[in-house]
């Protein structure tokens, strides 16, 4: 494929941005890449890894002469990043971002960008439990969904420009509103985050009693939880407190299920557990249908 942009920018050099960097390198997306981080080390490590072209200690010096620029730091962090590199954005450039949470990002930083530039927010539905530039590999959005949330009165070639540089890093693009973004990503995302951090909190609190085996047989289940639990502390206490609404709503609905269940147990009614049951292993069947998901026994970790 032929690049689709002269020079893409990253602020933030993370899982996404490093993954990023492999999947244009791959498909030869980008006639140039920079990126900058927050901390020295980052930066001495994006070097040596030759993650991008041009690794700058500054984001004004970063963004300079960009025609994209991806922000790819926490959501907390969006907000003054905007304002930084605002005076230093190219005529014409697009701004995009792969923040989990997208009203929230939307409010923090497109009162700060120039009329002279496109901002498209995005958000990749790919990642891992791993963190900074080390951790990114090219096929990480193979197959999975980018949401792009443009606002009105976006100038569709930027849009078309955009949306082939996510399918070209072998994603599959969906356009949103940003609050049915955040209501979406609330049931698929956010609240089974929650909702494994809490059980990985409870099991923690069991393990003195139980000593070792709530390691010794994590395989019955909660290992699952576990690696869902491990996830950055920062970038998820940032994703609560942004998609708070939603949140809320969805861990409303999810506490009055829970407790008809809890009934349902109480009461020894085999049939609702069982009809319940079906439904949600109706779902499963669906991802893997979609290809979202393996049929792999274990997830794939069994070699059949
Ligand atoms: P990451 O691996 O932790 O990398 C975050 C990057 O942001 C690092 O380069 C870090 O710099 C920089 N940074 C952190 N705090 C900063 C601050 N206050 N000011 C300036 N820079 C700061 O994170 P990631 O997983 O790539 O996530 C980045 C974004 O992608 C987040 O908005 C997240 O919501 C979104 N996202 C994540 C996933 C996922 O599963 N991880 C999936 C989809 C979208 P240093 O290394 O120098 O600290």
């Amino acid at each position: 494929m032929s690049a689709l942009y002269s020079r893409v920018a990253f602020v933030g050099l993370g899982l996404i941005a490093s993954s990023m960097a492999h999947a244009i390198r791959r498909a030869g997306l980008a006639e140039q890449m920079s990126g900058t981080a927050r901390s020295s080390e980052t930066r001495a490590i994006a070097r040596e890894i030759d993650l991008v072209d041009l690794v700058c200690d500054t984001a004004a010096e970063a963004v300079a002469g960009a025609d994209l620029v991806v922000l790819c730091v926490p959501i907390g962090a969006m907000e003054r990043i905007a304002q930084e590199i605002a005076p230093h954005l190219a005529e014409g450039a697009t701004v995009t971002d792969v923040g989990s949470v997208k009203q929230a990002v939307i409010d923090a930083v497109a009162p700060h960008l120039p009329d002279h530039v496109q901002f498209i927010p995005g958000h990749p539905l790919a990642g891992t439990e791993h963190s900074g530039p080390r951790a990114g590999f090219a096929e990480l959005f193979d197959n999975r969904w980018c949401i792009l949330t443009p606002p009105e009165g976006h100038d569709p070639d930027a849009l078309d420009r955009l949306t082939r540089f996510w399918q070209g890093m072998g994603a599959n693009v969906d356009l949103m509103d940003a609050a049915h973004h955040d209501l979406v990503l609330a049931v698929t995302s956010h609240t089974p985050h929650l909702i494994a951090y809490t059980m990985v909190g409870v099991a923690d609190d069991l393990r003195r009693v139980t000593d070792s085996e709530v390691i010794k047989y994590s395989a019955a289940g909660f290992r699952d939880f576990t690696r869902i639990a491990a996830s950055d502390p920062t970038m998820w206490r940032d994703v609560f407190l942004t998609n708070k609404d939603a949140t809320l709503e969805i861990l409303g609905r999810f506490t009055e299920e829970l407790f008809v269940l809890q009934r349902a147990i109480r009461q020894g009614d085999g049939a609702l557990l069982h009809d319940y049951f079906t439904r949600t292993r109706a779902i499963r069947r669906g991802i893997i249908e979609a290809g979202q998901d393996t049929d792999a026994p274990d997830f794939g970790r069994i070699k059949t």
